[in-house]
This record gives C-alpha cells, structure tokens and sequence, in this order.
C-alpha cells in the first residue's frame, strides 16, 4: 500500500508553485449568486402571481431547482472564507446562499468545515463517511435493507438521492445541537427554523399545488444535484487511516458549462488540498497534483463515477478498503485499491460467517 500523508503534506508542496494571490478571498464569485437568487425569485413570482400550464410551471421548477443546488454550492464556498472573511458578512451571505436548502451556516461549518474536513474518510469521525460492516452490522434495519439484492438496493438509494441532503442535514442537526455551547444554541435553532417558516409560510400562502412546483419539485432536484456530486466525491474511495486527499476524495469531471453552473464543485480533491481557496483556481491546483502524483491522483467522469456508484456495494469491509456486498459475500476493490471503473468485478469470498455474524450483530474478519 502507498504511504498516506495528510493534506497539509500534499498542499504545502502544491503551494510553493501557486502564485500568491489565489489564496486570497474572490468577492467577484458573488455576481453568481446574486444572478441565481434574481433567477430563484422570479421563478417564485412566477409561480406565485400568474396561472399557468403545469408543464410551464414544471420547466420553472427545473431551474429553480438548479438555482437552489448552485446557491448551495456557493454556501459552501462562502462559509468556507474564500469569498469574503468578515464572519458576519460570511455568515450571513452563506445562510442567503443555504436558504433553499435549509441549513444553517454555523451547523453547516460545523458539521463540513471542522469535521468533515478534518476527518475525512474517517470510519467514525467523518459525519459523511459510508459504514463499515461493523457499524452496518449494529443497526437492525440496515442488516434487513442489505439482505435486498444489490440492483434493487441501487434504486432506492439513487431514488433517495433526491432527499438525502435534507434528511442528513437534519440528522446533523440533531446530532450536533449539544456540542455547541448553550449560548449559541437558539441562534443554531433559529437558522434552521427560519428557512423553514418562510416554506412552510410559502405553503401556507399559495396552497398545495403551486407549493409543489415553487419548493418541493426544486428542492428534490437540487437534493439530487448536490448528492450526485457527494456520493460520488468519496464513496469509491477507501476509508482511511490518514486523512490523505489523494487516496480518499475523487474529482469528477463535467462539461465546462455545467462547471460553470456549479462553481467548480466537481474539483473535490483539489478542495479538500485547499479549502481555504476559492474554486476559481482549482482548475491550476489539479494541474500540479497531475504532474506531481499522477499515479495516486483519482479523476473520472461523473456519468462514469454515478454508474460505478451504481454497481458496486455501499458497505466497507476488512481494513475500509474494500466494498462488500455482504449477504452473497461479494468482496469488490475500493478506488487505489482494486477497482475499475471499466471492468467491475468481485470476488466471492467464503463468508457464510459474514452473514452468520451479521445476524448475531457482530461481524468477523474474511
Ligand atoms: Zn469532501
Ligand atoms: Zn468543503
């Protein structure tokens, strides 16, 4: 195996060949947001004031729900200090920018910016990461849904891409509430609450059928547009004992166009090197990591990297750096460690044990 080395080893290296203004905040990225919020109310007005054809209000309901994906994206960028640092104008700009998709931008740097970021791939520490079949084996209802056949478990859980982002934001949220000291607590509840008074309020004003078209139709499809990016940013990759960008984050790659829509999120290991600098010059970071470590550097398209998603187990097994589909006991490599794209295969283990322990809640070794 490669030796790992964290991201501060990776980008103090990439850093000397970098000029030094892209570390600087970039306020010009906020003209994008700004464009996507006038887009975002006059789709709502429109649905709100005129009657139409439903097959108008559903193209409306297109963008809308591209507009609220990519003002997610630049909530994250925001809250990650690259655009402005003042805390309060971030903050601020960030909760705008989340306001779609409800969360609040203290939970938010809490929960991406010191735990996701610093853990990540983290079997236990990394909110995001997938579970091991050791965590898989203590949760009853996850021992039942993996018993279904992988292609029907690869339905339901690209179908649930449309509502994983909210859920998992709530389940943060309740996650997270008591580690904030007790004074931040209600400004935490309040940045919640408040996205979600102003849709359920929406509701509550237009009635159900135009609800429908203005926020949920949106918001399932800007759920699915944010989670086809983090499903695919780390689920290939290994679970692993450094937090070494290299070895457990993938860059997808997308039309140049639809990086212009969405902020450059698709360059995630560049992100996860530098965090702290804006998107804009993640295109120049990934020319460096190619030419300094082409052989531990993970890109793909993202149509490939969705199908690969698809194909494979969403389970870790062994040292994290295999997949296992643990019922037929079908052992298949991680990113780094086994697994083409081109030519998934398994190898079928002897592991009646596994799913003998899987029953009993304990698992065993392979
Ligand atoms: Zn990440
Ligand atoms: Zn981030």
């Amino acid at each position: 195996m490669k030796e790992l080395h964290s991201f501060g080893w990776y980008a103090s290296r990439v850093a000397k060949k970098l000029p030094k203004h892209v570390l600087k905040p970039v306020p010009s990225r906020l003209w994008g947001g700004l464009v996507y919020l006038l887009i975002s109310l006059a789709g709502l007005t429109s649905i709100i004031m005129f009657d139409m054809s439903p097959w108008f209000y559903l193209l409306i309901a297109f963008v809308l729900g591209n507009s609220f994906a990519s003002m997610g994206f630049l909530g994250h960028e925001i809250l990650h200090g690259t655009v402005v640092k003042k805390p309060w104008v971030r903050n601020f700009l960030g909760a705008v920018a989340f306001w779609p998709l409800s969360t609040g931008p203290r939970l938010w740097r809490k929960w991406h910016n010191m735990d996701h970021h610093v853990h990540t791939q983290h079997e236990e520490l990394d909110p995001d990461s997938w579970p091991s079949l050791r965590q898989l084996s203590k949760i009853k209802i996850l021992r039942w849904i993996y018993k279904l056949p992988l292609p029907v478990r690869a339905f339901f859980s690209f179908l649930s891409l449309t509502i994983t982002f909210t859920m998992h934001s709530l389940r943060m949220f309740v996650v997270y509430l008591k580690e904030f000291k007790s004074t931040n607590r209600p400004m935490v509840v309040v940045q919640l609450i408040l996205p979600w008074v102003t849709w359920i309020g929406l509701l509550v004003w237009i009635g159900p059928l135009k609800w429908l078209f203005a926020f949920v139709i949106p918001l399932l499809i800007a759920n699915f547009i944010v989670m086809a990016y983090i499903s695919t940013n780390h689920r290939l990759n290994p679970l692993v004992p450094v937090n070494d960008p290299l070895a457990n984050s993938l860059t997808v790659t997308v039309p140049k166009w639809v990086d212009a829509l969405h902020f450059n999120f698709s360059y995630h290991t560049e992100h996860h090197l530098f965090p702290a600098m804006s998107s804009k010059y993640y295109p120049m970071v990934k020319e460096h990591i190619k030419s300094m470590w082409p052989e531990r550097y993970h890109e793909m398209p993202m149509t490939k990297a969705l199908v690969t998603l698809w194909r494979t187990p969403r389970v870790y097994h062994d040292d994290g750096t295999a997949l296992i589909d643990p019922y037929p006991g079908n052992v298949y490599g991680s990113l780094g460690h086994g697994l083409d794209p081109a030519k998934i295969k398994f190898q079928k283990l002897n592991l009646k044990g596994t799913a003998f322990f899987l029953k009993k809640g304990k698992t065993e070794k392979a």
